[in-house]
């Protein structure tokens, strides 16, 4: 049998009323076996271990008589639990014999962690014990033992890590204290014996008392336990638990009360309740204590008709104080930030930290909007003095995405997810501003996010082709190069523009794998061009500012290019001056690698972005392609200028001028004008298939 088992049939067959923690005997306690005529011990022996019996029988006999028999369930030799290490009597088994054996060692042990279960213990042992003494007949021998029972229950009632009292039964009178309740109390064993319990309990009214006591008195209830105070002899207090239980078999019955100092149970709960509901760093309630006020917020506000604000708060360039000074300094300007706060709110308001620098506050009771407009002013009028960390100055403030109950959301999930919703809007738009949640921002967040589904699955299901636009030769008015452009059919037909997915795909790593399908696709078309053909065309590929951030962007790319086995000449990448602007110096670094590869530099959308002349220089360019924007409206006075700046500066530099989006006769001669040198547009061609493209190049 298991022990596990043994040991919790040894908890119903013994005595204890309040179920101790038996796991501690669990892992000490060993199993035994004993064979057929075997004693388990013998009468003058000295043992310390007690028998719990899980099968067989045996017989216990003094001076060859048997005194009693024990089975499978029984228990033997448990004197030997509370010292009384000399064997009274021998234990023989009468069958094999299984057992549990639990070591005196361990039991006191175990006591001490269990005080509850020693009176009971003790009761119980008593009561068997006088019985076997009834049948051994020795008036002596229990005079004795009595003496040795009552020394080693008072040691070990002093052994106990609480205060234990024995009461009279109608009086709660005091009888008995051990050393713990007088150490703890301040009082002397004499002065404490014969208060009255509830003296020391001040916490309970006498009726309060009478009414616990009598429920145990009347069996209404086996045990009480109750938390109340204690009052030292100085008049000092301490938070304590109680647990009495009444004995009524005694002679006469008491009540035994069990009191446990608590203060650190206490300290600790409130800690943890600090802990749970208060951000450890700047002391301001955290997500649950919000969640829980909005939570009441929204109940009051579903009775009363009123809005309630939610404002998410983020702060601006937190991450460069981080960065820039560590985390320890990020830590005080938090702090900083949030003490700004003190004094602007009504007392019924809730600031809370959230985690990182976000901040949520909650202004519930609204009659209408324009007090969260003011608070949100106030937020970012504190944060204009600049904060001081270390020493130095940091000018910081906050975007705050404002949500109300009931127009934006009935339930903290959607008020919490817009008022974020609208913080991010106001934080792409640079921040240091406020926003208020309009529900199409969520539209189109969510067409967002299923878009980019979309083209997850459209790549795996090679939804996706490369379509080709001449580029012309201004003075020959030949085809002497293409762009790659990508093209999207979904299943049902629905062509969606690269203008609108590419911005998606780039949000993600989507454009990563976009990028690649492209040039690889670009390449495949060279080589196939130059086995039919010979040579081939120019081939731009279009490369997004953000594929320039992949570490591995140079490797992949040669890779593709050795594996199509193609001449890197016949590629021109495309990438548009906001994209080499915004990450110039990796920007030159991989354009100067592209060129050593031998491949082409084009600066798409030239003219639209701001490019420092003095980069340019640092370029390693082959053509400008001047923004279609430009050309559209190229009869108005500032985009011709622009265009004639822009080529006069292109061939200063020794750079190519193309010009795209080229749809009229009249775009196309001014610009053979200025001597632009190529144009793109639908003057000549759209983007078309391969083979479309392949009959214009090389017609039969
Ligand atoms: P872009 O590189 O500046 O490409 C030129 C865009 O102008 C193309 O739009 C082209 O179809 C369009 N276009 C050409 N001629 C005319 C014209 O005469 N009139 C007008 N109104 N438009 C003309 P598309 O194909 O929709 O591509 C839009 C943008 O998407 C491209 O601008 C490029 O930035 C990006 N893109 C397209 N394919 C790829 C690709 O494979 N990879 C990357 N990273 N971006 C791509
Ligand atoms: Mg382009
Ligand atoms: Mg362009």
């Amino acid at each position: 049998m298991n022990p596990k088992t043994t040991l919790d049939f040894f908890y119903k067959i013994s005595f204890l009323k309040d179920l101790p923690d038996l796991s501690f005997l669990q892992e000490n306690a060993s199993d035994g076996f004993y064979s057929k005529g075997e004693f388990l011990f013998k009468e003058g022996e000295v043992g310390d271990i007690m028998y719990i019996i899980t099968s067989g029988y045996l017989e216990v006999f003094k001076e060859n008589r048997v005194i009693a028999k024990r089975g499978t369930g029984e228990y033997i030799g448990e004197m030997a639990l509370l010292g009384n290490k000399v064997r009274s009597a021998s234990a023989r088994t009468i069958s094999d014999v299984k057992t549990i054996e639990i070591h005196e060692e361990h039991f006191l042990k175990f006591l001490a962690l269990n005080p509850q279960a020693f009176l009971p213990l003790f009761q119980t042992l008593t009561h068997r014990w006088k019985e076997d003494l009834g049948i051994i007949d020795s008036d002596n021998l229990e005079l004795k033992k009595q003496i040795q029972l009552n020394k080693k229950y008072s040691r070990l009632l002093d052994d106990t890590y609480n205060e234990i009292f024995i009461l009279e039964q109608d009086t709660y009178r005091i009888l008995q204290t051990n050393s713990k309740a007088f150490q703890n109390l301040g009082y002397t064993a004499d002065e404490l014996k014969n208060t009255i319990f509830n003296d020391i309990f001040q916490s309970l009214t006498w009726d309060e008392l009478r009414e616990k006591f009598s429920n145990l008195i009347t069996k209404k209830q086996i045990q009480v336990s109750f938390e109340c105070e204690s009052k030292r002899k100085d008049g000092s207090t301490y938070p304590v638990e109680v647990r009495i239980q009444y004995f009524e078999l005694e002679d006469p019955p008491f009540i035994y009360a069990i009191v446990e100092d608590i203060s650190d149970k206490k300290a600790m709960e409130l800690h943890i309740r600090e802990l749970a509901f208060y951000d450890t760093l700047t002391k301001l309630p955290n997500r649950n204590l919000v969640i829980d006020r909005l939570e009441i917020m929204l109940a009051r506000g579903k009775r009363s008709s009123k809005k309630i604000a939610i404002l998410s708060l983020n702060l601006d360039k937190f991450k460069e104080v981080n960065d820039s000074l560590g985390q320890e300094a990020g830590n005080q300007f938090l702090i900083k930030t949030s003490k700004r706060f003190e004094g602007s709110l009504r007392k019924e308001d809730t600031f809370g930290r959230i985690g990182g620098d976000d901040f949520i506050l909650l202004l519930p009771d609204l009659d209408d909007e324009s007090f969260a407009i003011t608070m949100a002013e106030r937020a970012l009028e504190i944060m204009i003095k600049p904060v001081e960390i270390q020493g130095r100055q940091f000018h910081s403030s906050f975007s705050i995405g404002i949500a109300f109950y009931p127009n934006n959301g009935d339930n903290i999930e959607t008020l919490f997810k817009n008022s974020n919703i609208a913080m991010h809007q106001i934080k792409k738009k640079g921040g240091h501003d406020y926003q208020i949640f309009d529900s199409s921002m969520n539209d189109k967040i969510i067409a967002r996010l299923n878009l980019e589904q979309d083209l997850r699955k459209a790549l795996k299901n090679k939804e996706f082709e490369i379509h080709y636009q001449p580029k012309v030769n201004m003075g020959s008015g030949k085809i002497d190069g293409l762009e790659a452009l990508i093209r999207w059919k979904q299943p049902n037909g629905k062509n969606v523009s690269p203008a609108v997915f590419i911005p998606v795909a780039e949000e993600s790593r989507i454009i990563n794998m976009i990028g690649e399908f492209t040039f690889t696709t670009a390449c495949r078309q060279i080589r196939k061009w130059c086995d039919k053909y010979g040579s081939a065309v120019k081939i731009g590929v279009n490369l997004s500012g953000k594929e320039l951030d992949q570490p591995d962007l140079i490797s992949k790319i040669k890779k593709i290019i050795d594996r199509e086995d193609i001449d890197p000449k016949y590629i021109e990448i495309e990438v548009t001056e906001t994209a080499v602007m915004s990450h110039i110096e990796t920007a030159i670094d991989i354009l100067l690698e592209f060129k050593k590869l031998g491949m082409q530099i084009s600066i798409d959308d030239f003219g639209a972005g701001y490019t420092s002349l003095g980069y340019l220089k640092k370029l390693p360019v082959d053509t400008l392609k001047i923004d279609q924007s430009f050309i559209r409206d190229c009869t108005d006075k500032s985009n011709a200028a622009i265009i004639q700046g822009i080529i006069t500066i292109s061939q200063e530099m020794g750079f190519k001028t193309i010009a795209e989006g080229v749809e009229t006769q009249e775009q196309h001669d001014f610009l053979k004008n200025l001597e632009c040198d190529q144009f793109q547009g639908y003057l000549c061609s759209k983007a078309l298939p391969s083979d479309e493209i392949a009959r214009l190049i090389w017609p039969d």
